[in-house]
Formats: C-alpha cells, structure tokens, sequence
C-alpha cells in the first residue's frame, strides 16, 4: 500500500523509524504500532424526506496506558478506518507529548453535513453515540469536535450518552458549549496553541514575530485562532486557502499586505468557506488550491486536512520559509518530510504544534471534574505554559541529539507511554 495516501501507513512509518532509534523491543513495540480496540458500526438515519440512510461509523482506541482515550469525532465524506486509526494514534503521542493523564482515540462518520438538515445531524449524533455508549466515557474514552463538528454535536451526544447512562456525566465528552460545561478558551485553544509554539520557535531563532509573513491552509476553527492570534502578536497573514464546496475544489486567497481577519471572518461561512465574490471585491486575489505553499512567507501553517504537503509540491515552498508549523493533523507526507529535513526548515510536528485542543479539553474534563470554571484568561495562561513546556522539552531534545524535531517529539512521546505500558505490565 503506498503511504503517500494511507495516514496509518505513514503513522506507523514515523512510529517504525522512531522505535528503532529507540531500540524498542519486539512485544511493547508492536502493541504501540497498533489501536488497542476498534469498534466499526452502522447508523441509521431517519432523513426528512421519509426515506432511511445508513451510514458508517467507527471508534478506535489506539492506546489507554497512560489514561481514558481522548479524541475528536470527525465528520467526513472520505472518511475512512485507516484516517481514524491514524489520528487515534497521532492522539496517543500528542497526549504524551505535552504530559497529560490520557490517551489516544478518535471516531468517525462517512457524511457530508452540507446535505444533512441540523435535525438529521442530531439524529447521526445521537445513533453514534448508542452504537458505543458502553465504551466510551469519563473513565473510558472521551471525544471531542473535529473536522465539521461542533459543540452543539457534543451536546447532542452528551445528552443521549447521558440518557442511556441514567446520570450527568460532563466529562464524557469535551467541547461543550461554555453553558453546559464548556471551558472558556476552547474555541481558540488549537490555533492559539499552534501560534504559542511558533513563537517560542522563532525566539530560539533569535527572531520574532514582528514581521513575519504567514500563509495558512484552510480558514476552519484551527487556522482562524491561530492568523488571529498571529496577526495580534505582530506578524502579517498574506494568505489563507479553503474548500468550496459549490465549485468542489479549494482556493487560496490572497492579500498582499496582510489580512484583514476580521473581514474574513465576516464572509466566511461555518465550514470555513469564505465568500469569494465579497473576498474579490476587498481586493483578495484568488488563486489555485496549492498556492498557499508557494508564497514568500516565513511561517507557512497548514490547518486543513491530512496528505497536504507531499513529493508533488514540496519543493514549491519559497526559501524565505523558516517554520512551518504543523495545525492540521498529519499534513506533511515521509517523502515531502524528507525534504523539509533536508532543506532545515523547522517542522513544529502536527502532535506537538496542534495540542493546544487537547490540552484545552483535558481542562475542561478537570473543570468539569471539580464542578469549578476557570476563567478565559487562567485557561489560556495554563495552556501556554503547558504549550511552551513541551515545546522546549521537544527543541531542547532536537539540539541535544541532532535529531529531527519530529523525531525529538516521537521520542519522548513514545517513551512515556512505552513507561506506562511497562509499569502496568502490559509488555
Ligand atoms: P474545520 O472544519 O473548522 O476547518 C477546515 C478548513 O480546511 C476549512 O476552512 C476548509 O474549507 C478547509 N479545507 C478543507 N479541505 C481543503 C483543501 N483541500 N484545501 C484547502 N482547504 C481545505 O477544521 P479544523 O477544526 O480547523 O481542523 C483542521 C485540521 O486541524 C484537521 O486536520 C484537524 O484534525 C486538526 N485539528 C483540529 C483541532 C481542533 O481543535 N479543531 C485540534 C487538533 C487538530
């Protein structure tokens, strides 16, 4: 099978690579190449036109060592088992990368909710969640939004989870709205997370974030946060790409002397598709789908999807690029990573860059735990000491042995959950 498009392949590929630098021994090694359990489903929808579809779900929880699995739900007409094993595993190392007491996991739906009505939403939400009731939950496994699902779809299955259960359990899952058990600073805690590192990145650069010049892949819930965050801290965002779903490709958009974030949003819809004719008529160019990876930018942040920046257009990217931070979860094929290596462009590592979320939802579970709300500025303040922490554990790892920073951060990822299935016996 080619890894170039299997994100378990190539999951197992960085994993394969790091565990023989780790010398990690035949029984540990092959229980972490692989998800613990898998739970693969059916969900039956009653649409609103009469008529009942039938579509795919999954759960797959990669490893529990260190703590119940975490991990988003993801909506998604490519949806398919190998994507979710892969971002379960990804969710095991970004768990132990900035040392939180949980694990990986993660679930999805083949759909596209652009042709689902909010009430055939709740109805998919609800049928995922009876499909697993019995495992997942506060000591089991914990989802969480991802790819076209929101807090509101967490509602939804918290409630039928609950239902189901007999009892109010908030920890069950994470991403809920600020009103019912939410934790402030949810929302922007990935891209804030993403730009945290970049900065501490840039600092050991001797550079700063006055001035830098970025351009984004995707304007979804990961890139907006972070072209905010970016833009408040002094840098200039000159480019964004998204999906169109009318015209079925993506686009970038460009403004040369810097975004005006606030417009963008304004014309952006909530799939994080903007409008191309109000963009036009600002002054936004619109370019081809790659163009986001050719501009002469310092920090170039992909935060759409998997597979983005592979052997076909890695050698695109300018060489005024100095970071290129990984939001998305897995965006940078081995071969186009090969390259980056090679070329010294400092790769923060999509677990590591990206776990801002996470570490966001791990709060939440202890907000909700301790039934007492931090306010917004106490979770951002801990989620940037969490966030520089491991980004110096992960850097000064990388100086220390001339290794890769992807490599640097699988290393001490897969290290601390090796430890915790050793304690526990497991091998
Ligand atoms: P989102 O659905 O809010 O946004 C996705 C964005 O990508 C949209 O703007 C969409 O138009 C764009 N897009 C989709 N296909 C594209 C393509 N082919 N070319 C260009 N743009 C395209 O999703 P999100 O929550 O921002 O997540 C983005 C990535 O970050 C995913 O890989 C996700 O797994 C990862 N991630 C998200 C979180 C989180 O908290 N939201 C946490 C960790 C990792």
């Amino acid at each position: 099978m080619s890894t170039e498009f299997n994100a378990f392949a190539m999951a197992q590929q960085q994993f394969d690579a790091v565990a023989d630098k780790l010398q990690l021994e035949g029984g540990i090694r092959e229980l972490l190449r692989w998800p613990q359990r898998e739970y693969h489903f059916t969900i039956p929808v009653h649409m609103d036109d009469g008529s009942v579809e039938v579509f795919k779900g999954f759960r797959v929880q990669h490893n529990d060592a260190r703590g119940p699995g975490k991990g988003g739900i993801r909506f998604h007409p490519q949806e398919t088992i190998d994507t979710v094993r892969a971002l379960a595993t990804w969710m095991t190392w970004k768990c132990a990368v900035v040392d939180i007491p949980l694990g990986g996991g993660k679930g999805g739906v083949i759909c596209d909710p652009h042709d689902l009505s909010p009430r055939e939403q709740e109805a998919l939400c609800r049928g995922w969640v009876r499909q697993v009731a019995r495992n997942i939950g506060p000591v089991q496994d914990v989802p969480a939004p991802d790819v076209m699902t929101n807090p509101q779809h967490m509602v939804w299955i918290m409630d039928e989870y609950e239902k189901i259960m007999g009892g109010h359990f908030p920890g069950a899952i994470t991403g809920k709205p600020v009103e019912l058990g939410g934790s402030l600073g949810r929302t922007e805690a990935t891209g804030y997370g993403v730009v945290y590192t970049v900065r501490e990145a840039l600092k050991r650069m001797g550079m700063e974030m006055e001035g830098m010049r970025a351009s984004f892949q995707g304007f979804g819930n990961v890139a907006q946060y972070a072209a905010k965050l970016l833009i408040e801290m002094g840098g200039m965002v000159v480019s964004v790409s998204c999906w169109d779903n009318d015209d079925q490709k993506a686009y970038t958009f460009r403004k040369l002397d810097g975004i005006d974030i606030d417009f963008l949003l304004s014309i952006t819809n909530r799939f994080g598709t903007i409008n191309k004719a109000k963009a036009s008529a600002e002054g936004y160019e619109q370019l081809e789908a790659d163009a986001w990876i050719e501009q002469d930018v310092e920090i170039l942040i992909p935060a759409a999807l998997e597979n983005q920046v592979t052997g076909k257009n890695v050698n695109k990217i300018a060489n005024s690029v100095k970071i290129l931070a990984e939001g998305a979860n897995g965006p940078t094929t081995p071969e186009a990573d090969a390259v980056l290596k090679d070329r010294g462009i400092y790769v923060i590592p999509d677990f590591l860059a990206n776990a801002g979320g996470v570490t966001c939802s791990y709060f939440e579970q202890v907000q909700c735990n301790a039934n007492f709300f931090w306010p917004r500025d106490e979770v951002l303040e801990r989620l940037d000491q969490k966030m520089t922490l491991a980004f110096h554990a992960v850097a000064d790892l990388a100086e220390e042995t001339d290794e890769y920073m992807r490599d640097a951060a699988y290393m001490i990822a897969i290290q601390r959950v090796a430890t915790a299935c050793r304690l526990r016996g497991w091998a």
